[in-house]
């Protein structure tokens, strides 16, 4: 199991805990960040948000990525986080601490797989409550942590590492700067995930983790 100094990486699905502004959507990474932090974890974090990126205003794409924060696009809400989720357990096979913050029930669905993997998996959101099982996390749970969320928040200096840039719906190299990620997503037709090529590369392995008949009311 991981520890505290461990690794810690975080996925926020943007698409069911959402944003209204840019300046909120600034503070969201670095807050998450603090307060884990002062838990204790003290290994590098990495924070993601993913979901159906072309439903969301570039401002406040540029305000996230802008924090240090990893963008990756699904065109699938369910279907696409879980496919993403999954890859990131193979490519990851060293434990570290994983947080998933979802209003969706998808990702209660998928823990199990993280802890088979040996990851931890922390639950604690909003992070100001004890044995708290909040995943999926409710709208008004989101809406208070939103609103608790203070200017301040955003500390000046150097990011620990570049934030990614992932289309998971094709084979979009991870270097292509936020100005051509955006291009790519408004200027391609992301509609069928059953005609991307690393869609289809990735539909192989995943086969292995027999889920896919555990999901209902696949979007
Ligand atoms: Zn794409």
């Amino acid at each position: 199991m991981a520890t505290k100094e461990a690794e810690t990486w975080i996925f926020w699905d943007i698409s069911s805990c959402p944003v209204s502004s840019s300046d909120v959507a600034s503070r969201v990474g670095p807050c998450i960040k603090r307060a884990l932090k002062n838990l204790g974890y003290s290994g590098c974090i990495t924070l993601t948000a993913i979901g159906i990126l072309t439903d969301i205003d570039t401002d406040v794409l540029q305000a996230v990525y802008s924090s240090g924060v990893s963008l990756t696009h699904v065109s699938s809400e369910r279907l696409g986080i879980t496919l993403e989720l999954m890859w990131w357990i193979k490519e990851h096979p060293i434990p570290v601490n994983f947080m998933l913050i979802s209003g969706d029930e998808i990702f209660r669905r998928n823990h199990r797989f993280f802890e088979e993997a040996g990851h931890t998996v922390i639950q604690n959101f909003p992070f100001d409550q004890q044995d708290v099982d909040s995943t999926p996390v409710p709208s008004r749970v989101w809406e208070n942590f939103l609103a608790s969320l203070r200017p301040d928040a955003i500390e000046s200096g150097v990011l620990e590492k570049e934030p990614g840039l992932v289309c998971g719906q094709c084979c979009l190299p991870d270097q292509q700067g936020f100005e051509n990620f955006i291009k790519h997503l408004k200027t391609h037709v992301h509609v069928s995930p059953e005609s991307s090529p690393r869609m289809m590369k990735r539909k192989q392995p995943e086969a292995s983790f027999s889920i896919f008949g555990e999901i209902p009311n696949v979007k």
